[in-house]
């Protein structure tokens, strides 16, 4: 079929790699270009006995929008997946325009400095890009990602209107460590300790961090404690979605992962602010990053389960319905596959999924889309064959 080029091989990217490679139907070429080439050959060596993708790979800066265009047009690639850091959405969103290639992303673009994530820095592409006649797919990982999905899947099939849709993502995983991040340390601690939001009724409502409580009982997982987040599919469903009221984000953390970030708050050690140290400019949140566990070496330690999914109330020929829809993924039976935890693995999948549909062109459409946007069925169908099957229920526990 044809040639991908995937950027970052860190935690999630590791994943999607090991995906394409099981997809080597779809994916008879893949390039692997990040900052550090050492990690692309090694996942190259690890791989290329085991598939019939034809792996390569390659140093590049991202940051770097010529070197960048100048590797894209070198490998020709049909898609480029982008699995660096939200910092890099803008440059290589800047050298697909500038090389021709469909772009793929699972986060939306962050400035480094302001801890501020919103669509609209990426949503200014939109015409560049339907003028380039180039299809950029943004947020194709879990969630963002699957939950938008499963969103205009429950839209197709079960409701006319969907009023009010609430996120859950619990992750009852156990890697052994008082503290430690299950993605990059540095965007999940951004994300958890700022200022959560909803989105209620045309506007949106802030909360003060972790401010909301809620507890749930998560099927195949148990009752957890879960908490009111901002997150970035809230902004682009409020507007995707037809007859939306509200629609809530919430994720689980455990009583020892709170208490060891307030405490690391509260000493400023999640600051993004640099300071002076010894001489040296430092951010403090990125030198806790260096003195944490790296994510990519949870997966060995890591038990238990995760279960993302989103319940929806709406209407169907006048009358309320409600329906909930969600994946389980086991941390264990994950790293035994692509020697991953879940929480990388339910992002990598549906990154591979998002670049097989545009690669293939079954998703084609120029602009800047939401994942909403596209037809949500051979998205489904792909969940269930590449490890992330999804189960329903139309009398679910709902959340007050
Ligand atoms: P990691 O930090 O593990 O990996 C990031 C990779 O990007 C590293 O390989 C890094 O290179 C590379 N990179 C960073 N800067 C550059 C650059 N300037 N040029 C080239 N490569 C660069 O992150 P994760 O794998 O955990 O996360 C990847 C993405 O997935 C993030 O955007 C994250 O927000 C998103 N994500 C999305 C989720 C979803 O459900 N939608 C859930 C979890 C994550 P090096 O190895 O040299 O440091």
């Amino acid at each position: 079929m044809g040639k991908a080029m995937i950027i970052g091989c860190g935690g999630v990217a590791q994943v999607a790699i090991h995906k394409c490679c099981q997809n080597s139907e779809v994916f008879t070429e893949l390039c692997i270009a990040s900052r550090t080439k050492s990690k692309c050959d090694a996942m190259r060596d690890k791989l290329q006995n085991t598939t019939a993708t034809k792996i390569t790979t390659a140093q590049v800066d991202a940051n770097d929008v010529a070197a960048l265009t100048r590797l894209i047009e070198q490998e020709k690639p049909g898609v480029v997946l982008n699995l660096a850091l939200p910092y890099q959405d803008l440059t290589i969103m800047e050298a697909c325009l500038a090389a021709g290639v469909p772009y793929v992303d699972t986060a939306n673009y962050e400035p480094e400095d302001t801890a501020k994530f919103e669509y609209k820095w990426q949503w200014a592409y939109r015409e560049r890009f339907e003028q380039a006649g180039i299809t950029a797919l943004l947020g194709s990982g879990f969630d963002p990602g699957v939950t938008g999905v499963f969103s205009a899947y429950a839209l197709k099939h079960y409701f006319d209107e969907i009023n009010y849709i609430d996120i859950l993502d619990c992750n009852a995983g156990d890697h052994g460590y008082p503290f430690a991040t299950n993605f990059n340390p540095e965007i999940n601690i951004r994300e958890v300790s700022a200022n959560g939001s909803y989105w209620e009724n045309g506007h949106w409502v802030e909360t003060k961090p972790m401010e909301i409580k809620r507890v749930y009982n998560f099927p195949e997982v148990g009752e957890r404690d879960m908490y009111l987040l901002h997150h970035e599919e809230l902004e682009s469903l409020a507007l995707n979605m037809p007859g939306i009221k509200r629609i809530r984000f919430f994720m689980t953390f455990g009583e020892s992962y709170l208490t060891h970030l307030r405490c690391l708050q509260n000493v400023g050690m999640t600051s993004i602010e640099p300071i002076e140290f010894e001489g040296k400019q430092i951010v403090p949140l990125q030198f806790l990053k260096a003195v944490l566990p790296d994510p990519a070496s949870l997966g060995p330690r890591t038990k238990g389960k995760t279960n993302i999914g989103c319940i929806f109330t709406g209407k169907k020929n006048g009358e309320t319905k409600h329906y909930y829809v969600y994946n389980v993924c086991d941390h264990q039976e994950c790293y035994r596959e692509v020697g991953s935890q879940a929480v990388a693995y339910t992002t990598g999948v549906p990154a591979m999924i998002g670049a097989m549909l545009v690669l293939e062109g079954t998703w084609q459409k120029p602009g800047v889309h939401n994942i909403e946007e596209f037809d949500p069925d051979p998205f489904m169908a792909a969940l269930n064959r590449w490890g992330l099957p999804w189960q329903e229920s139309f009398d679910p526990e709902l959340v007050d």
